[in-house]
């Protein structure tokens, strides 16, 4: 692909993940209402191991400016919004990507667990199948970004090839379906089970690179395999495109223009009649 070419430093992912007990945080979000059900406090972790070419939080990658916290003084930020969370709201940790500050992300969700907050992870899920366990118990909603199903163009667009990822979603499918079937058990036996880990999944529609004949039949083909609640499509926008002008960094796909809301809601369609719920999400 010619986005693919003269890569520079900035391009290439950096996977090693930073496993501190203090936090690097961005950023919050107080009232989100794009980042899982209700009302939620979003929190951006600095940091990813991926570098999309499309990016819209570019400036949270570079781990330069961030608030140093501890998960103690984190949920006590959170405390001051809980009162608005009501029943179907809670907390999104996004970024960046969560994942990549593994043990401050479970020592936080296990504060968040603790007082029943409901949680949503927002990630590339590029980590270990050892950080998806730990993360596990302490996760209401997975909610996953799948990139590109052409290794070569996942790592075209994303910095890393994409088996780890695909293997990761699998993983995680299986280990909810085994837990799904041992919550039915004591349902059977106590009457009501838990309420259930579900996994959402997010997918751009960038056009000529995501929303083409054999990707989308790839897709298709994978959401058949894995467990998932619903799958949102997003269509590409160049909202965040400023902020890489800002870093002084080269945007690869200036010339790429979103899609058109005639393809969107073809896709959509499409994914429907294969039984899959489906979101637009703007
Ligand atoms: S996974 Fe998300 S945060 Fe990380 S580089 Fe890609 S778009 Fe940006």
């Amino acid at each position: 692909m010619a986005q693919c070419k003269n890569l520079t430093k900035t391009d290439k992912a950096k996977v090693r993940p930073i496993n501190r007990a203090t936090g690097m945080i961005h950023s919050f979000e107080t009232f989100g209402a794009l980042d899982g059900p209700g009302v939620r406090f979003v929190v951006f972790f600095e940091g990813c191991p991926l570098r999309c070419a499309y990016c819209h939080n570019r400036d949270m990658l570079d781990m330069k400016n961030y608030l140093k916290m501890s998960p103690k003084a984190l949920i006590e930020e959170v405390h001051k919004y809980k009162a608005y969370f009501g029943k179907s709201g809670g907390v999104t940790v996004s970024g960046g990507d969560p994942v990549f500050q593994p043990k401050f992300l479970v020592e936080f969700l296990k504060l968040c667990k603790k007082e029943g907050i409901h949680v949503a992870l927002d990630t590339s899920l590029f980590t270990s199948e050892k950080v998806i366990e730990s993360v596990l118990p302490y996760t209401d909603l997975f909610m996953i970004s799948l990139k590109h199903f052409d290794s070569d163009t996942h790592k075209c667009m994303t910095g890393v090839p994409n088996e780890r990822i695909l293997s990761n979603v699998r993983f995680l499918s299986r280990a909810l379906s085994a837990s799904d079937a041992s919550n039915k058990k004591v349902a059977q036996q106590k009457r009501g089970a838990k309420s259930r880990t579900k996994i959402r999944f997010r997918y751009v529609v960038m056009p000529g690179v995501t929303d083409t004949k054999e990707n989308l039949h790839a897709l298709v083909e994978f959401l058949h395999e894995v467990k998932f609640e619903l799958i949102e499509l997003l269509p590409y926008h160049t909202y965040g495109v400023y902020k890489w002008k800002k870093l002084g960094l080269k945007y690869r796909l200036k010339d790429m223009k979103p899609p058109t809301p005639k393809s969107i809601q073809k896709i959509k369609k499409m994914l429907e009649k294969e039984g899959f719920k489906v979101l637009l999400t703007e």
